[in-house]
């Protein structure tokens, strides 16, 4: 079954600019922005400006330009926030009901400033 976009999602509000956000670094492709609820000391949300809806979704149908664009982005974010190199960080990416995904807009959350624990809550 092919993904469905909603348009009235959070994520594809801010790209609208009908909600703030505190943004990180902006390229051709791709949004980051501080989480509004952080996880962490450092909690940023990597997102495509694109209308995917999870990680496969923008991996199967992304071009190649957004699909670097975004990656370099993420790794850019990284640099500016001094996590890496340095003391490290800890990407995650939830897709569906199972990986209790709350924003249906593909996203990747960068964590950081403080030892993450075991990979999953018990
Ligand atoms: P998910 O559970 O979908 O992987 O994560 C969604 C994330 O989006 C959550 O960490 C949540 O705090 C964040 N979030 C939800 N609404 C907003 C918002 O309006 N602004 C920002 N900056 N983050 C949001």
């Amino acid at each position: 079954m092919p993904y469905s976009y909603d348009s009235q999602n959070i994520f594809a509000r801010i790209l609208r600019g009908e909600i703030p956000n505190k943004t990180v670094l902006e390229t051709a492709h791709t949004l980051a922005f501080h989480d509004i609820r952080p996880q962490a000391p450092v909690h940023v949300l990597v997102i495509p400006k694109g209308a995917y809806v999870t990680f496969d979704h923008f991996a199967a149908e992304a071009s190649a330009e957004e699909i670097t664009d975004f990656h370099r982005a993420a790794a850019e974010v990284c640099r500016m926030l001094d996590i890496a190199p340095g003391s490290g960080y800890r990407t995650i990416s939830n897709a569906g009901s199972h990986g209790c995904q709350e924003v249906p807009h593909y996203h990747l959350h960068i964590l950081a400033g403080k030892i993450m624990g075991p990979m999953l809550g018990h």
